[in-house]
């Protein structure tokens, strides 16, 4: 298996920054991932996924690990019933496509997240109510040790959150869906996608969602809206004028001005509302937010 060295993480996120990884593969088979983590193990490399990139920010400087990216046999969708079976490395809009098509529903709060099914179980991804956690029957996940079914319970999934740790490999998921006319499929995404495209900006460079809506009674988008912060810029970074939760990629911007951006709201929601934010976009390399 061909495994390259120093490739370019920005091209595989949506913000389009990042430095290169130390080793990067595209394994293809649940055995091809299990031999990646034990070549990582006996190197001592960290390993992690990166799915459509769309929640990841990778550090300017590179990241000191073996990034996997699923594709072909890890990346398939079938149908069975009510029971939806996906490759980790399949992108959300398809498997919602193969849903509906199968006259199945209950996958359509996915519809606005650009990610994979791997990356919907690792954050337990959702909108609009629903989430990975209320659909997946259960995920296969790789250790270096081998691979085993777990359970939504056994994954730990809450809030944009499962208790999976690098190193840990989503292969598959397989999700329970309920019967229902692909028409009605059709007309909820489209009310969905309109409210999306009202609220957020779109056809822009961004993570989604910078920061988890804390226990207040303001989101974090409109508490950093109240601190002034919409189209605030550092570097090539900028908070979107249109939603004060979203980072978008300006022009040329590095990873560094988003989280230098991410640090300054951050200070000013603590010191306007007392509140400590908590970062929803996951970190690739050394990067981390100043202490408050
Ligand atoms: C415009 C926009 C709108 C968004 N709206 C939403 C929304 O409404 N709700 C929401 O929850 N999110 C939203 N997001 C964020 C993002 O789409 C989701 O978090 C999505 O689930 C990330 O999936 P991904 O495949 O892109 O994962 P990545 O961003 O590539 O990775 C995210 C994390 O998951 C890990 N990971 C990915 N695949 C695997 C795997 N197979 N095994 C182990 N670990 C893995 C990565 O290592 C990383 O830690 C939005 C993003 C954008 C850009």
């Amino acid at each position: 298996m061909k495994i390259e060295e120093g490739v370019g993480l920005a091209r595989f996120t949506t913000l389009g920054t990042g430095g290169p990884a130390r080793a990067f593969a595209r394994p293809e088979s649940e055995g091809e991932v299990e031999e990646l983590l034990r070549w990582a193990r006996d190197r001592s490399l960290p390993v992690s996924v990166v799915g459509l990139g769309s929640n990841l920010v990778a550090a300017d400087d590179g990241v000191e690990a073996l990034i996997l990216k699923l594709g072909a046999e890890l990346a398939t969708i079938e149908t069975h019933g009510d029971t939806l079976r996906a490759g980790a490395g399949a992108a959300n809009a398809v498997a919602l496509h193969r849903a509906r098509a199968a006259g199945l529903g209950g996958f359509e709060f996915a519809c606005a997240i650009p990610g994979t099914i791997g990356g919907g179980v690792w954050m337990n991804a959702g909108a609009y109510g629903g989430d990975f956690a209320g659909v997946l029957e259960r995920a296969l996940v790789a250790t270096a040790d081998g691979s085993g079914w777990l359970t939504p319970a056994e994954l730990g999934l809450s809030y944009r959150h499962s208790e999976l740790r690098h190193g840990q490999v989503v292969l598959r998921g397989e999700l329970r869906l309920r019967p229902r006319s692909p028409d009605e499929i059709k007309a909820d995404v489209r009310e969905l996608n309109s409210r999306r495209k009202a609220a957020q900006p779109t056809n822009r460079r961004t993570f989604g969602s910078v920061f988890k809506n804390p226990e207040h009674e303001l989101s974090a988008g409109r508490m950093l809206e109240a601190c002034g912060l919409k189209g605030h810029r550092i570097g090539g970074a900028q908070i979107s004028p249109k939603h004060a939760n979203f980072i978008e990629n300006a022009e040329a911007a590095k990873t560094a001005d988003a989280i230098a951006l991410m640090a300054e709201a951050r200070r000013r929601a603590h010191e306007q509302f007392g509140v400590r934010l908590e970062h929803e976009v996951e970190f690739l390399g050394e990067l981390e937010l100043p202490a408050l």
